[in-house]
């Protein structure tokens, strides 16, 4: 669904990304994991067309293709892109000024051009599916960072993506509202049904260990390993020393 060839990326002399190459299937739940300044957050923020990187290519499902070089990909593309793999931040990122059921129709009503009265019943559902069936007329400042994050997740998943990136999306939150957090993406991550590619960036160890399908390590802008969360997390495999 995803593939990534051989990005390179610099800010300045620096050379952020090293020549990234990984793959993360349809339905695949992806966890990403490595040290603070590793390039976790610029490898999603490529993908999703957030920046751009000098060489390489990201290409998502069978039509998207961006590719690196000083020439700005078509808006079209970036549109196209947006639409078809979402981004969960750690700052859940909100519009402060709309409810959450306005959040969650965002997508479909202005990006997608859906009349709202046709997307309402979906975004219902979809708040419904995170747990806050009771907020949706809760503007972001009246709710917790954890019941936030979660309008979040649904607004990601009202354009139907093909994948949904997620950034560090319980490292603002206490220990209690993480685990309200990732019991939804557990949640998503466990439905047969749902086919959304997950790529989850995360510290958190046991639930990486417990949602993921494969892990990946980034360092210094490579990826020191990518394969079964299993094998990452053996003893003395690659991310074994990783600890929550
Ligand atoms: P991670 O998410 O793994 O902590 P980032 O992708 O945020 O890492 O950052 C990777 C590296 O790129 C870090 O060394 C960071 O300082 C650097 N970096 C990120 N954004 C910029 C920027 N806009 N200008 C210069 N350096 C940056
Ligand atoms: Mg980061």
């Amino acid at each position: 669904m995803i593939r990534v060839s051989n990005i390179v990326k610099y800010h300045g002399p620096v050379r952020i990304l090293d020549g990234i190459s990984v793959g993360f299937g349809k339905g695949q739940v992806a966890g990403i994991v490595g040290p603070s300044g590793s390039g976790k957050s610029t490898l999603l923020r490529c993908i999703n067309g957030l920046e751009r990187f000098q060489e390489g290519e990201v290409s998502v499902g069978d039509t998207i293709r961006l590719v690196g070089g000083p020439v700005s990909p078509p808006t079209k593309t970036l549109l196209t892109l947006r639409r078809a793999v979402g981004m969960v931040f750690q700052q859940f990122n909100l519009f402060p000024h709309m409810t959450a059921l306005d959040n969650v129709l965002s997508g479909p009503v202005y990006a997608l051009g859906t009349a709202r009265a046709d997307a309402i019943a979906t975004a219902r559902r979809l708040l419904d599916r995170v747990g806050l069936a009771d907020k949706a007329d809760s503007r972001p400042s009246q709710l917790s960072g954890g019941q936030q994050q979660r309008v979040a997740i649904a607004r990601a998943l009202a354009v139907n993506p093909a994948a949904i990136l997620f950034d560090e999306p319980t490292s603002a939150l206490d220990p209690k509202m993480s685990t309200e957090v990732m019991r939804v993406i557990d949640d998503l991550a466990g439905d047969e049904q749902f086919q959304t590619t997950m790529v989850i960036v995360s510290h958190d160890i046991p639930a990486l260990r417990r949602v993921a399908d494969v892990i990946v390590v980034l360092e210094q802008g490579k990826v020191a390993f990518a394969g079964p969360t299993d094998e990452a997390f053996r003893p003395g495999g690659p991310a074994a020393t990783l600890h929550d």
